[in-house]
């Protein structure tokens, strides 16, 4: 039997093939097909049309979601064949879904009649955000019209897939071998994987390629300034004219704009930033260019004042005279360590991989009054691991897998995907799984996998979107976890768990030397928080040079009038950075979150949510950071509710009040405590 079509359980990863896909996919697609005519068929109430719906979407999304999840984690020449070839069938049929007018009536009827007032509040934003979102999927627009944005939303999903797969393949495609002369500064667990690599490709030597664990590290660490130098280039011209034609990037991004704008003019919006706005928490695109730019503002002078430090010390300690691209995360290196005294090597050593998610575990139990142990599952690969979830009752709450270590295979980041939402199906309450995928370096040796402090933060992140989603009381699909919660509300739970990183009754609980089995010392931790906030000007600068950069791509950059976005980008760097990279750098062409991931007219959005999880926390210092009652209160106001209701109303309910960004500043250094 196809695996793909096996609902009974967890996904039968080992039995996968990728020619699964294709069988799988149809059968599931005819299904939806025939769910879909019979809804338009059927009874304008819950029970008669949206639940036998959501089965049929349910069945879909889970199959495909495993197939994405593959091709994301553990790619091959013929996995990505499968899902390239079947990719546009799926995308045919949401936008079919989107257009289908029979449905949308039906929804129109069921948000009119009389029974749509016994809907619980829940089932009510459901019905009247699904309405939404036909409308904005073009349901409303007259046939040649709908046709044209069908075509576009084709297109629009090959580019985008197309513009990761190149930055892939780009990244893999280079790599250089040195000799011992040219890896000096570089750390020796680094240097270990680096001649490993070596040796696996039949090489004398150490080496480098620009995936994260090396390129990192190297930027940061190797006194070679012409090794930083080529890495650099190498990186920052992924994907564009310099290299291969077929992998440059630079077309497409301005076949995607220009797309998006003619989807958003059929729609009747002036821009895609207007369309983008529509189903998020903020209001317009000037309430968040104003939010960016007061942000920016208040972060300027101690953006500046982090650049002229770094200058003046790579001219004096280093012999930069001047400070380049390359530089930057090296010279930031040895200034942070002058001024701390510690280094993010000294660090790692106290963050072994067991410690470190023993010290998860205990954080989310004791908030959430949860107990999370290790399980067993089918796995895609042997670095898997896989644990589940019970309440206070011993009743099972969701499971997750966590894949943490970089693979060639693997896609770049960290991030969160849902393997099964929570879900009432009549009498059964279907539990929620998460996948948690990570690229941190794998264990050297019989050494454990040892973690900077940034990748504790990376895991706790990823680790708040996975309670978002396995802590969800929801029980119905559309609102489940993180379903319908507005994308710049998304980051809350995630950037929330990121502070409990910061704490000591959290850190000497999850730290312990790999030689001398010591907890982290009280002296050490105290130059951390001291250091935690070192270039928290430049950080912040950066960021909103990014999200203004997407903003205003997505709203006044005309892709018609001859500008390109690198153009935009020098534009917007020209206002709002204060370190800038080589006319060379091509980093539109990387920016995979807004041309091949969800986040176009959207990157404000990791902004916008830090200053709500700020303020959330904010609540945790008054009440005391592990206080089970607060925790209570998150998991109920915040965590529980899914998208249920509209997210400023979750944490009005949680915090008492609106957010406000000073708390923000204050974590940030920007703002006396
Ligand atoms: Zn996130």
């Amino acid at each position: 039997m196809n695996p793909l079509l096996d609902f009974g359980g967890l996904p039968r990863f080992p039995e996968f093939r990728p020619e699964h896909v294709a069988p799988a996919l149809d059968a599931l697609l005819a299904e939806g097909r025939a769910s879909v005519a019979a809804a338009t068929q059927a009874a304008a109430t819950w029970e008669a049309f949206i639940a036998p719906l959501d089965d049929a979407k349910e069945r879909i999304a889970r199959a495909w979601g495993q197939v994405e999840h593959l091709h994301a984690v553990l790619d091959s020449p013929e996995l990505r064949e499968a899902y390239n070839a079947n990719l546009p069938k799926l995308t045919e049929f949401w936008t079919e879904l989107g257009l289908n007018h029979a449905l949308f009536e039906k929804y129109r009827e069921l948000g009119a009649c009389a029974g749509f007032a016994a809907l619980s509040p829940a089932r009510k934003r459901i019905v009247e955000n699904a309405l939404r979102d036909f409308r904005l999927s073009g349901a409303e627009l007259p046939q040649d019209k709908k046709t044209r944005f069908a075509e576009i939303d084709q297109e629009l999903s090959k580019l985008g897939a197309k513009f990761s797969e190149n930055l892939l393949d780009a990244t893999n495609a280079f790599s250089i071998v040195v000799e011992q002369s040219r890896t000096s500064g570089i750390p020796g667990d680094v240097l270990a994987a680096a001649r490993e690599a070596a040796q696996k490709a039949g090489r004398p030597g150490w080496k480098f390629t620009l995936l994260a664990p090396s390129y990192g590290p190297v930027m940061k660490y190797a006194e070679d300034r012409a090794l930083r130098e080529e890495l650099y280039r190498e990186s920052a011209t992924r994907a564009a004219e310099f290299g291969k034609p077929e992998w440059d990037n630079t077309p497409l991004i301005a076949s995607i704009v220009t797309l998006r704008k003619e989807q958003a003019a059929l729609l009747g919006y002036r821009n895609y930033a207007e369309v983008s706005l529509v189903p998020k928490m903020a209001q317009s695109t000037a309430q968040v260019l104003a939010f960016l730019e007061d942000l920016a503002l208040r972060a300027r002078p101690f953006a500046e004042r982090d650049a002229d430090a770094l200058r003046r010390f790579a001219r004096s300690e280093l012999g930069i005279d001047n400070l380049e691209s390359w530089d930057v995360a090296f010279a930031s290196e040895k200034l942070r360590t002058r001024h701390y005294a510690f280094s993010d090597e000294e660090v790692k050593q106290y963050f072994p991989e067991d410690v470190v998610m023993a010290g998860l575990v205990r954080v989310a139990e004791t908030l959430y009054e949860i107990r999370i142990s290790p399980s067993s599952a089918p796995l895609w690969h042997e670095d898997v691991r896989f644990f589940e979830i019970r309440d206070a009752g011993g009743t099972r709450v969701g499971q997750f897998y966590v894949d943490l270590y970089a693979r060639e295979t693997k896609r770049g980041g960290a991030w969160m995907d849902s393997a099964i939402s929570r879900r009432r199906k009549g009498r059964l309450l279907q539990t929620p799984v998460a996948y948690l995928n990570c690229n941190f370096s794998r264990p050297v040796g019989n050494k454990p996998a040892l973690f900077t402090h940034d990748e504790v933060l990376t895991l706790f992140h990823e680790f708040g979107h996975g309670l978002h989603h396995l802590l969800t009381r929801m029980e119905d699909l559309a609102v489940s976890g993180m379903g319908n919660v507005e994308w710049d509300a998304v980051e809350l739970p995630s950037q929330f768990m990121e502070n409990f990183c910061w704490e000591w009754d959290v850190l000497r609980h999850m730290s312990r030397q790999v030689e001398s089995g010591e907890t982290l010392p009280r002296e050490l931790f105290d130059k951390m928080i001291a250091a935690k906030n070192f270039q928290s000007g430049l950080d912040m600068l950066r960021q909103i040079e990014f999200a203004v950069f997407d903003m205003r791509l997505h709203s006044d950059f005309d892709p018609a009038a001859g500008r390109s976005a690198l153009q935009l980008l020098e534009e917007v760097r020209s206002r709002v950075a204060v370190l800038k990279p080589p006319a060379y750098n091509r980093f539109p062409n990387s920016f995979g979150h807004i041309f091949g991931g969800g986040y176009a007219a959207g990157y404000y959005s990791y902004k916008w949510a830090e200053v709500l999880s700020a303020d959330a926390y904010g609540f945790f210092e008054e009440r005391g950071i592990l206080d089970a009652s607060a925790g209570r209160r998150f998991r109920d106001e915040i965590l529980a509710v899914g998208g249920s209701r509209p997210a400023a109303e979750s944490f009005r309910a949680f915090r008492g009040r609106d957010p406000s960004v000073d708390a923000l500043l204050r974590r940030s250094g920007m703002i006396a405590a």
